[in-house]
């Protein structure tokens, strides 16, 4: 299907191709589903609602529930604050959540609809709440919306009383409920008592029981999420998600916060139970040191498949950088790290990554989009690739091995509910790396030359 992609390279400033990220909105939806009992609601038209729900089903496989201002011409010359009133009685009267949390979209926005003016100005029914965030698709990603979303649940809800809850609030960034599972799993087996928001777990990732639950038994409960403003500490895992949420609890409560990478690969997993380490001051459980002696021991085993091999990763940028250092790790040569996420953030760090592993020809690239890297592959191929599914036809192209992880994943099952953080996350991501390139091994030999034992 991309065969014709050129191989020529021309400088393109107005327009993105295949943009490897989608818009605030959907970023925002995904952090609103993770508080329990929660209407996500877009302010805008309806095509986007529709879109921004379909884009986070068809990755979760499971319903994204979600509702719109319903924008037609008269909202958008004259304000959707009629529009919104509307849709905050009737979403409590038929659908009855605890909260809804308002994003914008690029209309709402370019008209310059006044959220707080407009929430101040709409009856809430008692107990109940409506929190909002600016999610304007025209700055930034799907990971900056999340962000902002997180931030606008702290700003409306979290409260510091004063007396510490003795808890850390832990912010994932724009991670699976798998890999939020993980990171709890962690902080519990560290015996480091928290409160983590978003929390998807639970609800994007909820058992199926033979009866629809519109709002299923995870998320963040609105308590915790008050509660947030008496905790210890915060830590975030990946800046580019989690930034405006710690900074926010940070502004409003004065919580101090630790911004971590993603708990991707063994260094930056290490960081993390060192972190939780200095918060309880406990002992690493014998299981933990287990699983990263089982990490240590497979990568061992299996490195002659992998070491030294080339890969292009993209996606999201804390994810990414997440996944070339445990490439990095693993002995393999990341040779295009590209997100369409902006910020001149991720080539410094990117940057600061691969010098420790004294690799000076990668390519990273924020703001940047798939079919510049198909570009890039056309003229120096790679043994590898890893990221969602937008980049599925960059490999069949180009007749890569593929292993899919990230951000959307739209064809392929069970990854939403299977962590990539952690010792156990390391295992599985690097069983599916070695594993993708002895199929390529097996695939390429010649009869004679086909091993049974690998
Ligand atoms: S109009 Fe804006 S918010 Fe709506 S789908 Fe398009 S980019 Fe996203």
């Amino acid at each position: 299907m991309l065969n014709m992609t050129p191989k020529e390279i021309s400088e393109r400033k107005a327009i993105r191709i295949n943009p490897c990220k989608t818009c605030q909105p959907v970023g925002a939806m995904y952090a609103a589903l993770g508080v329990h009992s929660c209407m996500p609601h877009s302010h805008g038209s309806q095509g986007c609602c529709s879109y921004h729900r379909t884009y986070l089903t068809r990755h979760f496989k499971d319903p994204a529930i979600a509702s719109s201002s319903s924008f037609t011409e008269g909202a958008s010359v004259f304000g959707g604050g009629s529009n919104l009133k509307t849709s905050v009685k009737n979403i409590f009267d038929i659908y009855n959540p605890d909260i809804i949390a308002v994003h914008t979209t690029c209309l709402s926005e370019t008209i310059g609809d006044d959220l707080n003016a407009f929430i101040q100005d709409t009856p809430i029914p008692e107990g109940k709440y409506v929190v909002h965030a600016n999610t304007p698709s025209y700055v930034g990603s799907h990971v900056t919306g999340y962000g902002n979303m997180i931030a606008g649940f702290v700003r409306y809800l979290s409260e510091h009383t004063g007396v510490s809850n003795g808890k850390t609030a832990l912010v994932p960034g724009f991670v699976n409920p798998g890999d939020m599972r993980e990171i709890k799993r962690i902080a519990e087996l560290m015996n480091v008592p928290f409160t983590m928001l978003p929390d998807t777990s639970g609800v994007m990732d909820a058992p199926m029981t033979g009866k629809y639950e519109m709002y299923p038994k995870g998320g963040t409960s609105i308590p915790d999420i008050i509660g947030l403003g008496d905790c210890k500490k915060a830590i975030g895992f990946g800046e580019f998600a989690t930034i405006e949420g710690v900074s926010a609890l940070r502004k409003k409560c004065k919580v101090p916060y630790e911004m971590l990478e993603l708990p991707i690969g063994i260094e930056n997993t290490d960081a993390y139970i060192l972190q939780l380490q200095q918060i309880g001051s406990g002992e690493v459980p014998y299981s933990l040191e287990e699983e990263r002696g089982q990490l240590l021991d497979i990568i061992l085993d299996s490195h002659p498949y992998y070491h030294g091999k080339t890969v292009a990763i993209y996606g999201d940028p804390d994810t990414v950088l997440g996944i070339a250092a445990l490439t990095l790790e693993m002995g393999m040569h990341p040779k295009y790290l590209f997100t369409g996420t902006p910020g001149d953030l991720f080539q410094q760090k990117a940057k600061a990554l691969l010098a420790k592993y004294g690799i000076e020809d990668c390519i990273a690239k924020s703001a940047a989009d798939l079919f510049e890297l198909h570009q890039l592959i056309k003229n120096e191929s790679v043994d590898l690739m890893i990221g969602g599914t937008h980049g599925k036809q960059i490999a069949l192209a180009e007749d890569i091995p593929l292993v899919r992880a990230g951000f959307p994943i739209l064809d392929r099952y069970v990854h939403s509910y299977l962590p990539i953080v952690g010792y156990r996350g390391a295992i599985l991501l690097v069983e599916k790396i070695a594993n993708a390139l002895m199929d390529r091994q097996d695939r390429d030999a010649a009869d004679e030359d086909v091993e049974m034992i690998m």
